[in-house]
């Protein structure tokens, strides 16, 4: 049984009788939001540019915020997804809360972002089937993915900054996560 209280410091997890803490989605925004301009200000002063500094940090609240390892769960994360929020239910499904399919470095926002992806391409696979039956566009799928190589082959530096924000946002959760267990299990080991 899983039973998460949202909008408290600490969220009480208790999952086959064992009871883990980690921090409320409100506490995982509070530390996305507060890190912010550090994260802002370190790759300015790395890069010394605007652009892959603004898509870091687009990146960065992004993953912190709506892709956070926390669509694992009913989470404030899952809930910001609105009315799309369902076509995170096969990923919630698929796997138990801070498996590290959706906690480990690298293979969380990994797999969030391929999942994501799949998600789009079918979206715009139907989309673009279904336009050029109704009107007739006549868009091919290799014009498609002429224009996406194309896109990406001038953007890939771009692409490659947001891709490291969304890690950078997910590792503040991780790091958070980790944290507030282990002090928690120190606490109760010492009373
Ligand atoms: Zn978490």
């Amino acid at each position: 049984m899983i039973v998460a209280e949202e909008g408290h410091s600490v969220t009480i997890q208790k999952e086959k009788n064992k009871c883990t803490y980690m921090p409320s989605g409100r506490t995982h925004d509070r530390i996305t939001l507060w890190t912010l301009p550090m994260v802002a200000g370190l790759t300015l002063a790395i890069t010394r540019n605007s652009l892959p500094t603004l898509m870091i940090c687009a990146g960065y609240l992004f993953g912190g915020l709506m892709l956070g390892p926390d669509l694992d769960l009913h989470s404030i994360h899952y809930k910001r997804w609105g009315w799309f929020r369902w076509i995170w239910l096969p990923y919630r499904g698929s796997m138990r809360h801070r498996s590290p399919y959706s906690h480990a470095p690298i293979m969380g926002t990994t797999l969030r972002v391929v999942y994501l992806l799949a998600w789009l391409g079918l979206a715009g696979f139907l989309g673009i089937a279904l336009s050029n039956e109704l009107f007739q566009m006549g868009w091919t799928w290799e014009a498609l993915g002429q224009g996406i190589s194309q896109f990406l082959q001038r953007y890939w530096a771009e692409a490659i900054a947001l891709c490291i924000g969304l890690e950078l946002g997910a590792f503040s959760h991780y790091t958070a996560d980790w944290w507030v267990s282990s002090h928690k299990r120190r606490k109760q080991k010492k009373k």
